[in-house]
């Protein structure tokens, strides 16, 4: 890869998303470099890039995502990146729009059945962790729900975007690292009425 673009403004910034990439991994949950915002652009390693968003930096990541701490450290070792975490291997995420993101989080707050969820405000959404395999169905279609499945990613916290950086409103520790059962959210999406 080439890219002097890609050399840390700031080596703070690129120890904490190394470290947090590494914490990741040592859960279990496979990591793939992401394009950093540098405070103007999203820079990756393909110069004729031209995605204007948080993205995996290779355009065939899918084969490369990394539980391995060295194979995670040797990418954060010389490059700003941020991190991207591949759904529907060992989560699905729901990306649910504001304000009913709110609701729905504290709904599963409510009910004890905490998982992690992350604040993308470049987009106005939050992002529930829920195990693979989740249907669209209608009180998820009703709340403009999207899911990120198989074949699909997301960014994770502390990635920088345009607006501040991904961050967690229900951190994974609060939950152990557990992820939300698909009955579990049912039961949160029904009680929203
Ligand atoms: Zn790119």
């Amino acid at each position: 890869m080439s890219g002097s673009r890609l050399r840390p403004a700031d080596p703070g910034q690129q120890r904490t998303l190394r470290q947090a990439a590494l914490c990741y991994a040592a859960h279990g949950w496979p990591v793939v470099p992401a394009a950093f915002f540098d405070g103007t652009r999203y820079a990756c390693v393909q110069a004729d890039c031209v995605q204007d968003g948080p993205h995996p930096v290779w355009r065939l990541w899918q084969g490369r995502a990394s539980t391995d701490a060295d194979v995670v450290a040797s990418w954060y070792r010389l490059f700003s990146f941020a991190v991207a975490l591949p759904t529907g291997v060992i989560f699905d995420v729901v990306e649910i729009p504001e304000p009913a993101a709110v609701r729905v989080q504290d709904a599963l707050v409510e009910h004890r059945t905490p998982t992690p969820i992350a604040v993308w405000r470049e987009r106005g959404v939050r992002l529930f962790w829920v195990t693979p395999g989740l249907q669209p169905d209608n009180r998820l279609g009703a709340l403009n729900a999207r899911i990120r499945g198989e074949g699909a990613w997301v960014p994770a916290p502390p990635t920088p975007t345009r607006r501040g950086p991904m961050h967690w409103s229900l951190p994974p520790e609060q939950s152990e690292w557990a992820i939300l059962s698909h009955a579990d959210l049912t039961a949160a999406l029904d009680a929203l009425n």
